[in-house]
């Protein structure tokens, strides 16, 4: 008896998650390191029993996005384990900015500010979580940057070893930030899609892998309701009108919508109507191709863009990102690798604010919104700025610098200032 009892697996705390549900036909199973419903072959998601969650309890809690874990599928103590804590990022009033495409109010949602510089943060500490919880000690990814940074990152904090795969293309400064961490990175020749199905493969032959954004998938892409809450939260309770969100997988987009969603049903905010927005850059452009054209699939594409970061030609969850999209009432737009580079550099010149080239395709994306009266200017929009520009500095190479070069003397400057 004691013996038995002794070797009885202790029960899975995932706090308030109670199940793994199919997208398409909403079978149920048990909560597993598991991605795709055996039933009907379609994404596996997160059920929950919330129980009551109040605004002063997520209030008095720590600065960091374990404030929301009676809303995510992780441990009860889950602040009490090593991980990299990363969320309560700062949302920016941006009235120049706003000024600038003709709108009337414009947040910005300054991602940049995460442990590794990048959204990737929040959904890396959530599969960590939930990954330990179901005895894995290995994290691994595909990736295309921001990933390979925050798991090897969020790996080498919790003392696990790492196995991260990225295209061997990938800008010279996401390599050295992966690298940094010194787990097992390894480049390979082909572009994210081949990437990914061969960590799909690695995945079915390392049963103790956690690949966060595989077969820990559905507690992964739960991470993303983090920036809806923190939206939310930042605004005094409430949600904004319109949001503007990059697409890569297209999981952000998906999980921003649920967060939101959640926050109503639970009474934590009125629920307003807001309409969401896609934004893509049109060198892997399948999901906006696929809202232009009225299609409910998305056709795979080959990328090439300077948005690395979203370059995702065969995103998983495209199909959902249309439907969330329609439903909310948004659009989805994208632009040229020429409009991310002026979308960079009017964020920086507007707010002092340097985002990598998936911030630039937001911000480009929510002017063109703008400009063919998709966004309403009279609604009160956030931009999710996701990413930091100093990892993908090669996008302005040869673009900017220096006004001139002078020699120490005042007059020179004078010069060159007066024109
Ligand atoms: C990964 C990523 C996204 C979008 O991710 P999804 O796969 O759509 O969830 C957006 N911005 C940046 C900077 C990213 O790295």
């Amino acid at each position: 008896m004691t013996a038995a009892l002794s070797t009885t697996k202790r029960a899975l705390d995932l706090g308030p998650a109670v199940e793994l549900v199919s997208k398409e036909e909403g079978h149920r199973q048990p909560l597993a390191p598991e991605f795709v419903s055996a039933e009907d072959f379609s994404p596996l998601e997160v059920a929950y029993d919330f129980g009551k969650v109040r605004r002063e309890d997520i209030e008095a809690g720590p600065k960091n996005i374990w404030r929301y874990k009676k809303l995510l599928p992780v441990p009860s103590n889950v602040e009490e384990i090593p991980n990299t804590e990363p969320g309560c990022t700062r949302l920016v009033r941006a009235d120049r900015l706003a000024k600038a495409l003709g709108v009337k109010r414009i947040w910005v949602k300054d991602d940049t500010g995460n442990p590794t510089h990048s959204f990737k943060d929040r959904v890396v500490a959530v599969a960590l979580a939930a990954a330990r919880e179901f005895g894995f000690e290995v994290l691994a990814c595909p990736s295309t940057g921001n990933l390979a940074n925050a798991v090897a990152a969020a790996a080498a904090r919790a003392g696990w070893e790492s196995v991260v795969l990225i295209p061997s293309s990938l800008e010279r400064a996401k390599i050295l930030t992966t690298a940094v961490y010194d787990g097992a990175l390894i480049a390979v020749d082909g572009n994210y899609d081949d990437v990914n199905r061969l960590a799909t493969q690695l995945a079915a032959e390392n049963e103790n892998w956690a690949f966060v954004n595989v077969n820990v998938r559905p507690y992964y892409s739960e991470g993303s309701k983090t920036l809806a809450f923190e939206v939310a939260e930042q605004l005094g309770w409430r949600l904004p009108e319109q949001i503007v969100v990059p697409i890569a997988s297209g999981s952000q987009l998906t999980k921003v919508d649920k967060g939101f969603r959640e926050l109503g049903e639970l009474g934590l905010v009125e629920a307003s109507p807001y309409r969401v927005f896609g934004a893509q850059a049109t060198g892997c452009s399948p999901v906006s191709a696929a809202f232009r054209a009225g299609h409910d699939v998305v056709q795979p594409v080959k990328p090439d863009t300077i948005a690395r970061s979203l370059a995702i030609g065969n995103p998983a969850d495209g199909p959902y990102v249309l439907d969330t999209v329609t439903r909310t009432g948004g659009a989805i737009e994208d632009v040229s690798d020429e409009e991310v580079v002026e979308g960079i550099r009017l964020l920086a010149r507007t707010e002092g604010i340097f985002t990598e080239t998936a911030g630039g395709v937001t911000v480009a994306t929510a002017k063109k919104l703008i400009e063919t009266g998709k966004l309403d200017p009279d609604a009160e929009t956030v931009l999710l700025i996701t990413g930091d520009g100093l990892k993908t500095l090669d996008a302005l190479e040869d673009r900017i610098g220096p006004r001139a070069t002078v020699p120490p003397s005042a007059d020179a400057v004078r010069k060159v200032l007066e024109g």
